[in-house]
């Protein structure tokens, strides 16, 4: 049995049995009627002229694609068809009307009722040039936070300046990935005493210093200065963060009236390995006063001649090119062909294979 073939009640043209139209009419009378699709003809974005990020409802954006591509999808977000639209297909071109306007033309393919309907339509997409909130903190140099990278008796050396700003930017990195718009540097300032990091808000400069103390070793103080009162009446501050790196460096070679001791690390308290026995301890900075600073950077390979105990074994000189005896203490491998020593106070010590 078949159903009766349906009519248009308007033009009279068959319709399928089942007509997209509630009042049951063609396509061509129901088009007649309706938009089938709506896409604005002109869009107009913030974008700042510095990073490049987009002002997208009301929050700034980062933005990796270039502008046709960004332009594209800001048409497309806003492209709306009417429910009974099943299908839909598009292509599309830009042109670059200047540097701030691109213009969007686009083909629909639109299928509803049993059939394809095609328009074209054009958007016009201005870029606004302003500055993101960020770039503007960031070019009025507006911190809520320093950390301050000093050391004890002296000042922060390259290595450890360098291996701090890694870690900073590493820390920052995280942060931008994370989505966080609010974490950045404004400026690194260079004092005859250190470095300062100057960073947008106290949370960072705390995770900042944390990890750097982590990675470095030190003592950290956080000191608050009272800035400003914001508009609500609350206080804002700028807390410092000072992070002191100990007095002596790992793989700092002390000679004491004990001997070598060979820096090992520590933030509280100086980890050592005393060169002439391998005994391993915690000193004071106080214990070490009087101590003298080689770097490993003065060691040498020296030849080792034979194995004269278990605490001592007969090297080549690096420069007299006499056999001495020195110090062995485990921790070396003699089965290599030279070892690292160093010497201190005209006496040869042996350096552990690990440093
Ligand atoms: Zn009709
Ligand atoms: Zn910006």
């Amino acid at each position: 049995m078949t159903s009766a073939q349906r009519f248009c009640p308007t033009c009279g043209a068959p319709t399928p049995e089942d007509p997209v139209d509630k009042r049951g009419r063609c396509r061509t009378c129901y088009l007649e009627e309706h938009e089938l699709l709506q896409v604005p003809e002109d869009l107009t974005v913030d974008r700042c002229g510095s990073c490049g990020s987009l002002e997208l409802d009301g929050e700034w954006t980062d933005i990796e694609t270039g502008l046709a591509e960004q332009a594209i999808d800001l048409v497309a977000d806003r492209v709306a068809v009417i429910e009974s639209v099943d299908e839909l297909e598009w292509e599309v071109k830009t042109d670059a009307i200047d540097d701030r306007t691109i213009e969007v033309t686009a083909l629909f393919d639109l299928h509803l009722d049993g059939g394809w309907e095609r328009r074209e339509r054009t958007t016009r997409v201005t870029f606004e040039p302003t500055v993101c909130q960020r770039c503007s903190r960031i070019a009025g140099d507006d911190f809520g936070a320093i950390v301050q990278l000093r050391a004890t008796d002296r000042t922060p050396d390259e290595a450890e300046i360098s291996r701090a700003r890694e870690v900073a930017a590493s820390v920052l990195e995280d942060r931008v990935d994370a989505g966080d718009r609010d974490a950045f540097l404004t400026d690194v300032v260079e004092r005859p005493e250190g470095v300062d990091l100057r960073l947008s808000t106290p949370r960072l400069g705390n995770q900042l210093a944390t990890a750097i103390r982590r990675a470095l070793g030190g003592t950290l103080d956080t000191s608050r200065t009272l800035v400003t009162t914001d508009g609500d009446g609350r206080e804002v501050y700028r807390v410092t963060y000072t992070l002191r790196f100990g007095q002596f460096r790992r793989g700092d070679i002390l000679t004491t009236d004990d001997g070598a001791l060979l820096v090992e690390g520590g933030t509280e308290g100086v980890h050592v390995l005393d060169l002439s026995t391998g005994e391993r301890r915690t000193v004071t900075a106080s214990d070490l006063e009087a101590a003298r600073v080689t770097t490993l950077a003065d060691a040498e390979q020296v030849t080792v001649v034979s194995v004269l105990d278990d605490r001592a074994v007969q090297v080549i000189h690096p420069t007299s090119y006499e056999a001495v005896t020195v110090a062995y203490y485990g921790d070396i491998d003699l089965d290599q062909e030279t070892v690292r020593a160093v010497e201190v106070q005209d006496q040869l010590y042996l350096l552990p294979d690990d440093v």
